[in-house]
């Protein structure tokens, strides 16, 4: 009951603070205050915490999505640092709290702005999707009020009023999806020559170089002149303490080279796999899955990636590579559904 109060007050507090984040600082009652808009240009330097209030679930409750605003004391560029716009990816969330952590306001040159759990219903509900019946916000972007689907009209919230007012680049954090692995691994559009050093000083395992695909954050946020890139770390549903601070350390360094923190950039000691185009190889009946390579593997063509059995033991298919390349995502689970991933190999 007492936190409920807390709620209630912290809503009514932030009732006058609507466009005005001067008037946002930390609540008496510990609650972050409300907002409906983000104008990180207006704050002082400091660290911020927040709620956005991103619409409205269907029992009318807000949907309210934490905001972490680190203002330089020097001036600088704005970079949106996003997690968790897929439910089940959560190493970004860590990465988000192990980079603010190391930095302080005296040491930034430009603004931060942190959203450490972009999709709340999908977090919730334990889904990449928009909850458990939602589509996926990662296809959705800019967002559309008119196109009536849930997570389109949630996104446009998000696009209007949180990520692109002052955003100079943007780094969106995810990792594969549920029951698959990625490595350390960058998508960008090398077309933007700011999103190509961004991939690099991200000091990756790999690198696709592609157009992106539509409704994508990174797409929308190209689309309006905002470099910007997607950081794949590893597996969902849970935190990879290795990765993440491998993501942390790629993150302090494109931080250096753009522009934000001083010091000396990393010289990465080989360069990252980098490719155009990948295939995936898939079960085409359900089975149980055997993997015979592993994350950035070198394979050939006609080599053996994988055996899916039956239930008693007895192979049911055996699964080759269709070009040369790097293995780029596995399976983690073994159990395989018809048309799910088995490999994906990057050319
Ligand atoms: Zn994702």
């Amino acid at each position: 009951m007492a936190f409920a109060v807390k709620l209630v007050l912290a809503v009514l507090c932030a009732a006058v603070s609507f466009g005005s984040p001067t008037a946002a600082a930390p609540s008496e009652t510990g609650v972050p205050p409300l907002i409906d808009r983000l104008e990180a240009k207006g704050l002082a330097p400091g660290r911020y915490h927040f709620y956005f209030r991103a619409g409205a679930r269907g029992t009318g409750a807000p949907v309210l999505v934490p905001v972490i605003v680190l203002k330089g004391e020097k001036a600088g560029k704005q970079l949106l640092l996003t997690a968790a716009v897929h439910g089940d990816e959560l190493n970004g969330i860590r990465v988000i709290h192990r980079l603010l952590e190391g930095i302080t306001p005296a040491d930034l040159s430009g603004t931060i702005v942190a959203v450490p759990g972009v999709n709340q219903p999908g977090m919730e509900a334990h889904s990449r999707n928009f909850g458990p019946h939602g589509g996926d916000p990662n296809r959705a972007f800019p967002g559309n009020q008119k196109r009536g689907e849930a997570e389109a009209i949630y996104v446009r919230h998000l696009w209007e009023d949180l990520f692109l007012p002052g955003t100079d680049l943007a780094v969106d954090l995810h990792t594969q999806t549920t029951g698959t692995a990625y490595p350390l691994f960058v998508f960008a559009d090398f077309r933007n020559n700011t999103a190509r050093k961004m991939a690099y000083a991200l000091l990756p395992e790999m690198i696709k170089n592609d157009k992106g695909e539509k409704g994508t954050l990174e797409t929308a946020l190209l689309a309006k002149g905002v470099p910007a890139v997607t950081f794949e770390i590893g597996a969902p549903k849970r935190f990879q303490d290795e990765l993440i601070e491998k993501a942390v350390a790629g993150l302090e360094n494109m931080l250096i080279t753009s522009g934000f923190l001083e010091g000396t950039p990393h010289r990465p000691k080989g360069s990252p796999i980098v490719g155009t185009h990948y295939s995936n190889v898939i079960a085409e009946e359900g089975g149980l899955a055997v993997l015979h390579t592993a994350l950035r593997d070198r394979v050939k063509k006609g080599q053996l990636v994988a055996t899916l059995y039956d239930p008693f033991g007895t192979i049911l298919r055996t699964y080759h590579a269709p070009h040369d390349g790097w293995v780029l995502a596995v399976a983690t689970d073994p159990v395989r559904d018809a048309g799910q991933m088995l490999v994906r190999i990057l050319q």
